[in-house]
């Protein structure tokens, strides 16, 4: 899309410590009309049995905004979006306010986002806005190829030129399974996506964290041991892990986001200086390099703030070359839902359309400057509305 000409010049981030403190700031926007392929292919975690996935890492762009008003385009492992949903008509979308959605009058226009606005911009409200971060992954498990229901009507959905019925994956469900029964083809391992909030995001990153205390590189378990942390423009060690009196609470809280660093000012991402107990080349393995059985734990009843439970991961190795798998095409999948459309979902009519000015990021740094922004700005408010 809008960055193809120039992705590589782009700066690709892999480790979800890296990637998850980008992208804490709000989504890009973009163009089309979005996907109900959004509904097909859908990785959903099971409630009883574990299933067995890998996740496979994309290079998508985002857009950072930084402090002092400038953007940096990243490519992500995952893909980032807003999603709207409608408590009046259950009518759901994807945010079309862009990378400024959270920035009023910078922001493109939204009706999503206006009518959650105009109730307050609080939870609760009629509008829900949530930020959505997309992976692709594939699942281990046995899949069945049947005909397709359409989801509204439960009917089964008929190609008008071939007159055949679509056809989709479906996963088997192993015991009294239908298909299974009638004869249906068969294959292990099938591409879904995964969508996940702001909790299930955090509980995946938790995990990896825990797998990077594997090496990448020998493939031993628990081999891992963090040196140092140090800052990423003076390099000098903001902290030293033989040294510090740091809690380890305290250190996990500070390696997640940006610190000022006490020797040189500048503020950031620490890097970090780790060493293996049986190799020289020490890397961490990170989430896409081990295949993870993960389920899901529903939460008290009448909620549905459910957890994740990852059971075990596997050693650390590529994809299985037998899958010939790629990274799915989110941007198309989720591109912002038209105006039009968004209209027709909310029973409101389309606002009129006033032209925008592009913001340069010098207007954007002089507001901040102002205090013009509002606090729930990316950096501002830390994100806190995204806490569900
Ligand atoms: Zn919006
Ligand atoms: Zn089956
Ligand atoms: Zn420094
Ligand atoms: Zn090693």
């Amino acid at each position: 899309m809008a960055f193809g000409k120039d992705r590589d010049a782009l700066k690709k981030v892999t480790s979800l410590r890296e990637a998850g403190n980008a992208s804490r700031g709000r989504p890009r926007g973009g163009g089309g009309a979005g996907g109900w392929k959004r509904f097909q292919d859908q990785f959903k975690p099971n409630t009883v049995e574990p299933d067995t996935v890998r996740f496979l890492p994309g290079e998508y762009p985002y857009t950072q905004i930084h402090r002092d008003g400038s953007t940096e385009v990243l490519l992500l492992p995952y893909f980032v979006y807003t999603e709207h949903f409608d408590g009046r008509t259950n009518g759901s979308s994807i945010c079309s306010g862009g990378a400024f959605a959270d920035y009023k009058d910078k922001a493109e226009p939204c009706i999503g986002c206006d009518l959650f606005w105009e109730n307050g911009g609080k939870k609760g409200g009629r509008m829900s806005r949530r930020e959505m971060k997309a992976f692709t992954i594939l699942n281990l498990s046995t899949f069945h190829e049947v005909d397709q229901l359409d989801y509204k009507t439960g009917q089964v959905k008929m190609n008008d030129r071939t007159n055949k019925p679509y056809k989709e994956w479906v996963k088997c469900t192993g015991r009294r399974c239908d298909a299974c029964a009638s004869g249906k083809p068969t294959k292990k391992g099938h591409i879904q996506h995964y969508s996940v909030g702001f909790g299930h995001f955090g509980q995946i990153k938790d995990y990896a964290k825990m797998i990077g205390k594997c090496c990448k590189s020998c493939g031993t378990r628990n081999s891992i041991d963090e040196l140092a942390y140090i800052c990423g423009n003076c390099k000098d060690a903001v902290i030293d892990m033989s040294t510090t009196h740091l809690s380890n609470e305290d250190i996990a809280k500070m390696v997640d986001g940006d610190v000022v660093c006490p020797h040189c000012r500048t503020e950031g991402l620490l890097e970090e200086i780790i060493q293996c107990s049986s190799c020289d080349n020490p890397e961490r393995a990170g989430i896409f390099d081990v295949d993870i059985s993960i389920k899901k734990v529903a939460g008290p009843e009448g909620t549905n703030q459910s957890t994740l439970m990852f059971t075990e991961f596997g050693p650390v190795c590529p994809v299985d070359p037998a899958f010939d798998v790629k990274p799915m095409d989110f941007e198309g999948m989720f591109a912002p839902t038209t105006l039009e459309q968004q209209a027709q979902k909310f029973k409101v009519p389309v606002p009129a359309q006033t032209p925008r000015q592009p913001v340069p990021a010098s207007q954007v740094a002089r507001d901040w400057n102002q205090g013009g922004t509002p606090p729930q700005g990316p950096q501002g408010g830390g994100g806190g509305m995204f806490n569900r």
